[in-house]
């Protein structure tokens, strides 16, 4: 069989046997297949490079009987090793005891083949690992990259693993979760039994045990599914009887062990336990990598994404906007006369200003924007598919969000917080990332110069910006009795239970004079609103600012500069 030897995956392979005529004899079929094989007769050698080696191993096998140090110790030895802690381990025998399997897995080996075994099963096996150790590897990386840029790489708690059991045949499924708690090494699971009658495309499991036929026949055979997929559950196959090709086709389809109804109690037990303990390393790791990404582009004083991740988004939104030439808005913001909230009141009282505002622009914004701490206390928000229009009555919605927060000193004293903001659109404005970044930041300084707590579209022309938005004419006026007929029609629509701050929010509207306060209005009930009522209010709020900037367009409403 010319194509099993040629291994399809590259990989770094440490071998160990005290025996030179099997260390000879296997070593040269892994070389055959193309894999880099080192090879020692002493464990203690392997120790040793397996450890201190510039260059990690993808996958370590190991004889189990060695005069020097037998298999199941230098397992041990490895897994204590932080280097080797992750790395596959196969363990080579040459007796077929269920007792020596047992051992092995319990000592901490992913699996053990004799070295009788065909060279299709055992290159089947040593591919799969690799598979498996170049994906820890790699998850290992990112997640010491990642801790290296953190403060405290705290360990996350491994949540309780889940493990699902598929077979047609109630008596195995029984047989299987029998084996599955009394293994010596899986720990605490919680466990599901089902019928193969529906099948899957999505699972939250860790670890899937199915029958033969489910992971790989019919025209959805769960290995296709998930098979190769990081994120995906481990999944172990169960054959009636066993076979070597077809023990071969489900590890080439992914699966991570292939056990028959044959395999004894003992060693279905351990090999189901070391599954799941192989799976809750891999989920930990991914954990804490996911966790201290997310460490890794937040702002830890607000919360808000970061600079520096604001500037990645920035460039993949742009890309995208430029694809499908969908438009994309950009708004920068600063607070008003801060240094004075910090002079006045102190440093911890303007601390706790940004933390509000940042949550009145996190609740005000949509799901898909991505709301940032550029600077000290400036904000930079991604409107992804949003025009020019949609953006200026965004960046007014963000505009009254904060307009009067109130912060106050530990020692008395309070101040009244507004915002700025400058908005910029892709392709109105510029084609270019670094042009429309630039304008954008020239628009907040107009509306700076302005006055303060207002917004300001990006100017083109040389002279200084007509305080009214561009925008107003091409707004159909709507007007806020069109507004408030809509909102009377959400709330008779509730009659009860989610809404009730809709229905607040409307009351409110009627007592509210001036289309102003009652967008201020709806801007506070946002804070206490459902994510559904929220995007509701938001939608309201819209059309208000629409009217709002129409009234605004006739001389209305200029904005109160707070001292
Ligand atoms: P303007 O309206 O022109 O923006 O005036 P400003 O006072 O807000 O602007 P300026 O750039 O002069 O001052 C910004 C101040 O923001 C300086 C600093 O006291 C404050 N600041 C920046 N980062 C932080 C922070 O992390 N915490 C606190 N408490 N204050 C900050
Ligand atoms: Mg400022
Ligand atoms: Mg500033």
């Amino acid at each position: 069989m010319a194509a099993l030897n040629s291994i399809g995956t590259t990989g770094r392979v440490l071998l160990v046997d005290d025996s030179p005529i099997a260390l000879e004899a296997i070593g040269s079929r892994l070389q055959e297949s193309g894999l880099d094989v080192v090879m020692t007769t002493s464990p203690r050698e392997a120790l040793g490079l397996a450890t201190d080696g510039s260059q990690p191993f993808d996958l370590l096998i190991l004889d189990v009987m060695m005069p020097e140090m037998n298999g199941h110790e230098l397992t041990r030895r490895l897994r204590a090793n932080s280097r080797t802690s992750n790395t596959p381990i196969l363990l080579l025998t040459s007796l077929d005891s269920t007792d020596d399997r047992v051992n092995g897995l319990v000592s901490g080996a992913d699996d053990f083949f004799t070295k009788t075994a065909p060279d299709a099963e055992m290159l089947a096996r040593v591919r799969s690992f690799i598979s498996l150790g170049k994906m820890r590897a790699q998850l290992q990386a990112q997640h010491e990259a990642m801790a290296r840029v953190m403060r405290e790489p705290e360990a996350p708690t491994p949540p309780l693993a889940r493990v699902e059991i598929i077979h047609h045949m109630p008596v195995v499924s029984e047989r299987l979760a029998r084996a599955l708690r009394g293994s010596p090494v899986g720990g605490e699971f919680q466990l599901t039994q089902r019928s193969p009658e529906q099948r899957m495309l999505t699972s939250d499991a860790d670890l899937l045990v199915v029958s033969y036929p489910i992971a790989l026949e019919g025209d959805q055979p769960l290995l296709k599914r998930f098979g190769f997929d990081e994120e995906a559950p481990a999944v172990l196959v169960v054959d009636e009887v066993e076979s070597t090709s077809r023990r071969v086709l489900a590890f080439d389809a992914g699966a991570d062990d292939y056990l028959t109804l044959q395999t004894p109690m003992a060693e279905l037990a351990a090999r189901l336990g070391s599954a799941l303990r192989r799976q809750r390393r891999q989920r930990q790791l991914r954990t804490s990598r996911d966790r201290a990404m997310l460490v890794a582009v937040t702002d830890p004083l607000t919360g808000l994404y970061n600079r520096a991740y604001f500037h990645e988004a920035l460039g993949v939104e742009f890309r995208r906007a430029q694809r499908y030439k969908h438009p994309m808005s950009l708004v920068l913001l600063d607070l008003d006369h801060f240094k004075q909230v910090n002079d006045t009141l102190g440093h911890t009282a303007g601390d706790e200003a940004l933390r509000e505002v940042s949550k009145r622009l996190r609740q005000t914004a949509r799901s898909t924007d991505v709301v940032a701490r550029h600077g000290g206390e400036e904000f930079a928000m991604i409107l992804p598919e949003t025009d020019l229009e949609h953006g200026l009555i965004a960046a007014e919605r963000f505009r009254a969000a904060v307009d009067g927060a109130v912060v106050r000193g530990a020692r008395g004293g309070s101040r009244t917080l507004t915002i700025s903001a400058g908005v910029g659109c892709f392709p109105v404005h510029s084609t270019s990332i670094t042009e429309l970044v630039e304008l954008t930041d020239a628009a907040l300084y107009n509306a700076k110069r302005m006055g303060r707590n207002r917004v300001c579209p990006v100017s083109l022309s040389q002279e200084a910006p007509a305080p009214a938005s561009p925008v107003a004419a091409t707004v159909p006026n709507m007007g806020t009795s069109g507004v408030l007929e809509r909102l009377r029609r959400l709330v008779a629509e509730d009659l009860e239970g989610p809404l009730t701050a809709t229905r607040t929010a409307a009351r409110m509207l009627h007592q509210a004079s001036q289309p102003g306060d009652t967008l201020h209005m709806l801007t506070s009930q946002l804070h206490q609103s459902s994510e559904e009522v929220r995007q509701e209010l938001l939608r309201v709020m819209d059309d208000l600012s629409r009217a709002i900037l129409e009234s605004g367009r006739a001389g209305a409403a200029p904005r109160n500069e707070h001292k």
